[in-house]
């Protein structure tokens, strides 16, 4: 029993004093930890120590170092030392964390180093921590070349003798639109840690969105025209490239990952702050991911159930099969989904010694060809 009079008493312990609200209850930190952390381990109880646990599986978790990633992360540590504090227990998995050099994406005067380091330091349960810049897609993919190559059509010289850094930010430039090329980004970037997890022969990345992030990109997917691919975007199971995707978060809104960011000491030095999008900035330089992910975090509190209900749903869908079963030489949809007119193969086949087919999404957000 308490020896002193709360003001407001957890209602789960009702032993400490509640610090926060979460879905209607005042909940103290101990308490509130334990609800958010165990929303993850029942996402994730296929990896379980298990007696016959050979080989160990290797799982990978790419770490942007912003909110969800960092939480994420600041779960599955303190759950794996938990677990590797019991007497006789077999390790579950092998945790590689990978982080993408972020000025490497975008350059900009904030330095990361110290941020990497303290989550090196302060997470210590993952076998391996490392950073790779973007570019080093074309180290891990050397198919990315070619691909990139035909996916730019004839408007895009390529300059072999160029670094590689170079050359990616050559043909990054040629897109112009904030859609397409957050898109773009966002497929290739997709494409880096696939590469990297079979590189060091991992079975399954833990991806780091939450709720509000499904629903985001299950909205701006659509609108995008990447139905096709949506399924394993947002869906836990296969990807095209024989990895697994798992969404450990998707029951987790980004304003609630915020306040446990919030009361973590461990993530303090860890987490990049996130840039506001100042409201002046004109609707038409967002891209459509960035509105659609505002839209999302704004407009969520007040539809909680329907924003749940979005990234739910997605994760219910099952791949369309297409008729010729063709994925997309670059983002890895089923170019075949695209009924009607095919526009997939017709696009792609108007380069003539084109060996790469595109699906309608990606072909959307290619860089304007000069004919
Ligand atoms: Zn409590
Ligand atoms: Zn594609």
């Amino acid at each position: 029993m308490p020896s002193i009079e709360m003001t407001s008493p957890c209602m789960e312990c009702k032993n400490e004093e509640s610090i926060l609200t979460i879905r209607r209850r005042a909940l103290c930190s101990n308490c509130f930890q334990r609800f958010v952390a165990y929303k993850v381990i029942r996402r994730i109880e296929h990896y379980k120590p298990t007696i016959n646990n050979n080989p160990i599986p290797q799982i990978l978790l790419p770490l942007s170092l912003g909110v969800s990633s960092s939480v994420l992360l600041h779960i599955i540590d303190s759950v794996t030392q938990v677990r590797r504090r019991k007497p006789n227990t077999n390790k579950a998995y092998d945790l590689h964390v990978l982080v993408v050099d972020p000025t490497s994406l975008s350059p900009s005067d904030r330095t990361y180093e110290t941020n990497f380091l303290a989550a090196k330091t302060n997470f210590p349960s993952a076998t391996t921590f490392t950073k790779i810049p973007f570019h080093s897609i074309f180290e891990y993919a050397p198919d990315m070349k070619q691909i990139m190559l035909e996916y730019a059509g004839p408007g895009f010289v390529d300059d072999a003798s160029r670094s590689n850094e170079e050359r990616l930010t050559a043909f990054r430039s040629t897109i112009t639109s904030a859609t397409s090329r957050k898109d773009l980004d966002s497929v290739l970037l997709t494409r880096l840690v696939v590469a990297y997890a079979k590189h060091i022969a991992c079975e399954a990345i833990l991806w780091g969105d939450s709720d509000s992030r499904l629903a985001a990109k299950t909205l701006a997917g659509a609108a995008k025209g990447r139905g096709a691919s949506l399924t394993w975007q947002v869906s836990d199971g296969m990807s095209p490239w024989g990895v697994r995707f798992e969404f450990p978060l998707r029951d987790l809104s980004k304003p609630e990952l915020l306040q446990y960011a919030g009361i973590s000491e461990l993530l303090e030095g860890v987490i990049i702050p996130e840039e506001p999008i100042s409201d002046n900035i004109l609707t038409k330089n967002l891209s459509i991911d960035d509105l659609m992910m505002r839209y999302v975090v704004t407009q969520g509190e007040k539809y909680r159930g329907v924003m749940a209900n979005v990234s739910r749903t997605a994760n219910k869908l099952e791949p369309a099969k297409g008729v010729d079963d063709q994925f997309c030489s670059l983002c890895g949809a089923l170019t075949g989904n695209v009924k009607g007119n095919d526009a997939g193969l017709t696009v792609a086949s108007q380069f003539g010694n084109s060996q790469g087919s595109f699906c309608y999404g990606c072909i959307r957000s290619r860089p304007e060809v000069i004919p």
